[in-house]
């Protein structure tokens, strides 16, 4: 089995591992680089200057990829738009390197090791600074197939609604993403959050003591998670499982899931989703290291 160094690149964090037999050892987490140079510094510091060791790379980035190559366009990570990682990582350190959305990686990571195991067809969303997701579908006798999504660029609140990352207006994930949800309670309550503290953590807090502010907040965030959700599995029948993971999503769950619920139980058509399993990741945050890795095996091995 192969080596693989892997990057899982987000809007908040990028998280350098080795991964080998699907066995991820976690290396070094870094905040985002703002620039493809301060990306290679990046890799530099945690390979000690080389990279001879591994194989190659498989790199997972929040955006829109095409042919495991290029970044189309990356929302909260705009340097990277139109970069060809695979010919810049040969260029920049002789070694292989396939790239993959980090949804998709994560969807084939949880396919293979985690929650999606067995499942016919299910979604993984990331509720994080951004939210993203993905589609895995599973025929007996054929390969597994990840389709990636976009559903964070979903438009719910028609074209007027608040501006996104992507440049749109009115998308999901510039109303109810953590990326979001962290401006809106800094601009309110900005002079209350202790130095430092991140204000979805404050948020926590909050929600925690039974502050009505912040469980109406949650219950804003966990309506509009829940109304995406209504409508993706509306327009899929087949979807049995809904895995989500992402630091948002997962400290702030207890808190939304009993109004994702009801917005499914009455936005649901499907009868056998109306009480559809909705289950954290088992593999967050190393999915997408398992897929990345997946990817490059796949390609190269
Ligand atoms: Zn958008």
């Amino acid at each position: 089995m192969a080596n693989v160094f892997t990057i899982d690149g987000g809007g908040d964090k990028f998280a350098y591992a080795s991964v080998k037999n699907g066995k991820v050892i976690l290396l070094k987490t870094f905040h985002s680089p703002t620039s493809i140079d301060g990306l290679k510094g990046q890799i530099l510091k945690v390979a000690h200057g080389g990279l001879k060791k591994y194989d190659g790379m498989g790199i997972a980035i929040a955006g829109v990829v095409q042919n495991n190559e290029t970044i189309i366009q990356s929302p909260n990570l705009h340097w990277l738009d139109t970069i060809n990682l695979k010919e810049w990582s040969q260029n920049a350190f002789g070694i292989k390197c396939w790239v993959t959305n980090d949804l998709e990686a994560a969807g084939i990571g949880e396919l293979k090791e985690g929650e999606l195991q067995g499942v016919r067809c299910g979604i993984i969303d990331t509720i994080s600074t951004g939210l993203g997701g993905c589609t895995i579908i599973r025929i007996p006798g054929a390969k597994e197939v990840v389709i990636p999504g976009e559903p964070g660029h979903m438009v719910n609140f028609g074209l007027q609604g608040p501006l996104c990352g992507c440049g749109k207006f009115g998308c999901n994930e510039a109303r109810y993403s953590g990326g979001a949800i962290r401006r809106r309670v800094k601009q309110l309550f900005g002079d209350q959050i202790p130095s430092g503290m991140d204000p979805c953590r404050f948020l926590d807090q909050e929600a925690d003591k039974g502050r009505p502010w912040a469980l109406q907040l949650y219950k804003e965030v966990g309506e509009g998670i829940g109304l995406g959700w209504a409508n993706t599995l509306n327009r899929n029948g087949w979807i049995e499982k809904i895995v989500y993971m992402g630091k948002f999503g997962v400290y702030g769950m207890k808190h939304m899931r009993p109004h994702i619920e009801e917005v499914i139980q009455i936005g649901a058509m499907f009868s056998h989703h109306k009480d559809i399993s909705i289950v954290q990741s088992s593999l967050w945050p190393n999915g997408a290291h398992i897929g990345a890795a997946a990817i490059f095996e796949e390609h190269e091995v």
